[in-house]
């Protein structure tokens, strides 16, 4: 998606560590005008697919998946980082490896909100390692339910998550992938 791609060229900084920063426009202030028009392109590259439900985990994914969801009409369902699993068996849980944290949360999604019928869109802010992915699709697949699709505002190709969701047989459609950058010079290039 051209007009991503250009705002990541723009406003994005490269850090050590393979962390790309968009706090200027997506996590953490975040231009809605932008979202829409992701939101919009969700929708198209989606449009053959059945989604009766979004789902995203906290914190950074909700506002993307909120405006996409107004395209689809169906609700939004995020993944909760629990601070401790309550074993009552009302939740789903998993355990996420988080990227930019370093570090372990358990995850959960209440059984009410998943059901063996939905047919469910995972959308992220970005994909690297592909743990946050595998987290919710292990959420899903623990409620008998069905993945539709993966969309995904920002790949870094150069990570191995995408390989790994792709190879699963899995639909993902990410909006732009990075296939390199560099924190030195600040460079950073697209994969078409
Ligand atoms: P993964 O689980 O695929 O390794 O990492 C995906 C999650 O880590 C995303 O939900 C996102 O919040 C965070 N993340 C991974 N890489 C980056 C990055 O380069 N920049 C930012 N801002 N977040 C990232």
């Amino acid at each position: 998606m051209k007009l991503l791609e250009e705002r990541i060229q723009k406003d994005g900084i490269v850090k050590a560590g393979n962390v790309l920063k968009v706090d200027s426009f997506l996590n953490h202030q975040m231009d809605i005008a932008l979202f829409n028009e992701m939101g919009k392109e969700f929708k198209r590259l989606f449009s053959d697919v059945e989604v009766n439900k979004i789902m995203t985990i906290e914190a950074s994914g909700i506002g993307i998946a909120c405006i996409a969801a107004q395209y689809f009409h169906v609700p939004v369902v995020f993944a909760k980082k629990a601070q401790s699993v309550n074993i009552d068996g009302e939740v789903y849980s998993t355990k996420i490896q988080s990227f930019t944290h370093k570090r372990v949360y358990d995850v959960i999604v209440s059984k009410k909100y998943l059901s063996p019928d939905d047919k469910i869109l995972i959308i992220d802010d970005f994909l690297a390692n592909g743990c946050a992915l595998e987290g919710l699709i292990d959420i899903v697949h623990a409620a008998g339910a069905q993945v539709s699709g993966i969309g995904i505002a920002i790949e870094k190709g150069f990570q191995k998550g995408g390989d790994m969701i792709r190879s699963r047989g899995l639909r993902l459609e990410s909006l732009a992938i990075v296939e390199s950058m560099d924190d030195q010079t600040g460079a950073i290039t697209f994969r078409h």
